[in-house]
């Protein structure tokens, strides 16, 4: 090997000059990497996440008036609800509503069959596991929603 290759590779000339042509288009100050989960991102209005169960906020009962629209709405049948008729009050009243987080794919066609709001694909985005279980979430998972983690700077 000449002299000139040889210095160039002692000086990582290459190294630099790459470097150089890099932090020219992007300089370290202008850096756009999200820092999550210590910043959290900014959610688009319309992104569908997790479904959510809504309830009366005056009297907490739940919106829900178990016409199971939202159940033969979903593709993929993940929907389960369950109601038994109140005889004091005439209204069909939740037994059980189970919705299974590992086979959603976020369409929001529950949504839009649902008549009285009680069901809306909320912003809530962190749903990963490390196992399918406890992918099914209960009435009062749904209504709880979720309570992530915060972290301080
Ligand atoms: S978002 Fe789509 S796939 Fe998920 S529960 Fe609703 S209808 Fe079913
Ligand atoms: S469509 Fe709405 S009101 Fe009807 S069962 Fe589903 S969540 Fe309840």
């Amino acid at each position: 090997m000449s002299l000139t290759p040889l210095l160039r590779k002692i000086f990582l000339v290459d190294l630099v000059k790459g470097l150089k042509v890099t932090f020219h288009y992007q300089p370290p100050s202008e850096a756009i990497t999200e820092q999550y989960p210590l910043e959290r991102p900014v959610i688009f209005e319309r992104f569908r996440g997790q479904p959510r169960l809504n309830s009366n906020p005056d009297t907490g009962e739940s919106l829900c008036i178990v016409c199971n629209l939202c159940a033969l709405a979903c593709p993929e049948q993940l929907i389960v609800v369950k109601g038994e008729r109140n005889p004091a009050t005439k209204r069909k009243e939740v037994v059980s509503w189970t919705y299974d987080l590992s086979r959603c794919m976020f369409c929001g066609l529950c949504e839009e069959a649902c008549s009285t709001d009680a069901l809306e694909l909320s912003q809530d985005y962190e749903m990963a596991l490390y196992s399918r279980e406890g992918m099914v979430l209960d009435q009062a998972a749904l209504e709880r929603g979720q309570e992530p983690e915060r972290y301080a700077k």
